[in-house]
């Protein structure tokens, strides 16, 4: 999972939003007025935003891995019509984590949603990857693991797939060559495509991981950041910009 910046939309598709959402007054007129918005041209483009929010492969915001299909209501309408029509409770998911997200929704004691919603929260706040297998877990502090990360992970099953966890596994992998050829080698035209073509082409937000998590203090990073400070803000650039979908090409 990896942070995502979502998108702005213009004023007309919020007022043909707003004008949906005034039509509903119960779960069943939503599902209905849903199937009618769905077909629209409203609908499409706002598919092509969360689209371009998803990067170049429109992967799905949490396995990260397989290609999302369609729009989901981060919280479910079932729970609550009125967010049938909600931009900011778009997102896009790919259909079998949407298979094990179903009506899941438990809230925290303060009310907040337990599930981790990419496009609002860094998803590093509450997650830890273990670089050498790939798999990803919740982050432990004060005695107990933390509470959204451990249900996103519980709810969201497919995150931690055989699949999955090796791509995650791999890109990590790619990571750490690059660091470690470029704290010996130092900064060089190579180098530098090398990492911007790296994060272009990672699905799973490891970038900001060994930019500004525990992955910095991996033995391949530090060295980079000691031998060669140039290129360590360089990728530190490239992890920022990732996030708000401005690689460019
Ligand atoms: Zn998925």
């Amino acid at each position: 999972m990896r942070k995502i910046n979502r998108e702005a939309v213009g004023l007309d598709r919020r007022i043909e939003l707003h004008k949906r959402a005034a039509k509903v007054s119960s779960y069943t007129e939503a599902r209905v007025e849903w199937k009618r918005y769905r077909a629209t041209v409203g609908a499409k483009a706002l598919i092509g935003c969360l689209e371009r929010m998803a990067g170049s492969r429109k992967r799905c915001v949490y396995c990260c891995d397989s290609r999302s299909s369609d729009i989901d209501h981060f919280k479910p309408v079932a729970l609550d019509y009125r967010v049938a029509f909600q931009w900011k409770n778009f997102i896009l998911i790919c259909p079998e984590c949407n298979r094990f997200k179903g009506s899941k929704f438990d809230l925290s004691d303060t009310g907040d949603p337990l599930l981790i919603n990419p496009t609002e929260i860094d998803p590093w706040d509450h997650l830890i990857i273990d670089v050498e297998t790939g798999v990803i877990a919740p982050r432990f502090s004060g005695g107990d693991f933390d509470l959204r990360g451990d249900y996103t992970l519980q709810v969201i099953a497919p995150i931690n797939d055989e699949a999955t966890v090796e791509g995650r596994r791999r890109t990590a992998e790619k990571y750490l060559e690059l660091a470690s050829l470029a704290a010996i080698e130092g900064d060089s035209k190579n180098a530098r495509r090398a990492f911007k073509k790296a994060v272009r082409y990672d699905e799973f937000g490891l970038a900001s991981w060994f930019a500004f998590r525990e992955g910095s203090l991996e033995a391949d990073f530090r060295q980079l950041r000691d031998n060669c400070p140039p290129l360590w803000r360089r990728f530190c650039v490239l992890a920022c910009k990732q996030s708000l979908n401005s690689l460019g090409n």
